[in-house]
């Protein structure tokens, strides 16, 4: 059975930097939970990082700039967190080789799991278009990555790779 990666947020997890989740509702979702096709992933907590913890934006680009060593992701509280992205990135991209995984649902507008917008980086609340450490690392390995207004998109990309 093809699994999906989902974000752990999405799922009622508590995990976001406010210690909040993101809970989407979708029968598409619940379908898949139900089959046991879902794998969990947050990839910030993986990398160590605590709940709550300070709200991080990635300056100087996007993901895919993250990667290339050419922006970083810093704290509202004036930290740098670009390894702890990066590490939390590669975890995500291994538990999806273990599980042989295609497809993922990740959370919009996330530094970490963004994958059409993220925060622009001077915590304003403007949106920029890009992706985020993680949703970055996966596409560029060949993972369809969607956010959780696509999950029919996520299905269709999902029959396509069982078929
Ligand atoms: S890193 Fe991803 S899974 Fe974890 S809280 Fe942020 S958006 Fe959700």
């Amino acid at each position: 059975m093809q699994k999906v990666l989902v974000s752990a947020c999405l799922l009622g997890s508590r995990v976001r930097y406010d210690a909040g989740s993101l809970t989407a509702s979708s029968e598409i979702l619940d379908r898949w939970i139900g089959e046991g096709r879902v794998v969990s992933v947050c990839p910030e907590v993986m990398a160590g990082m605590s709940i709550p913890r300070p709200a991080a934006e990635i300056a100087g680009g996007d993901g895919t700039r993250v990667l290339a060593g050419r922006a970083r992701v810093i704290e509202e509280t004036g930290g740098e967190v670009t390894e702890a992205f990066r590490a939390g990135a590669e975890m995500a991209l291994a538990l999806c080789r273990r599980h042989a995984i295609r497809v993922a649902v990740l959370a919009e507008k996330s530094p970490s799991c963004g994958s059409r917008e993220i925060y622009a980086g001077d915590f304003s609340g403007r949106r920029l278009p890009g992706m985020g450490v993680t949703t970055a690392l996966l596409t560029a390995q060949g993972i369809a990555v969607f956010s959780q207004h696509e999950i029919a998109a996520a299905q269709r990309a999902l029959s396509l790779a069982a078929s």
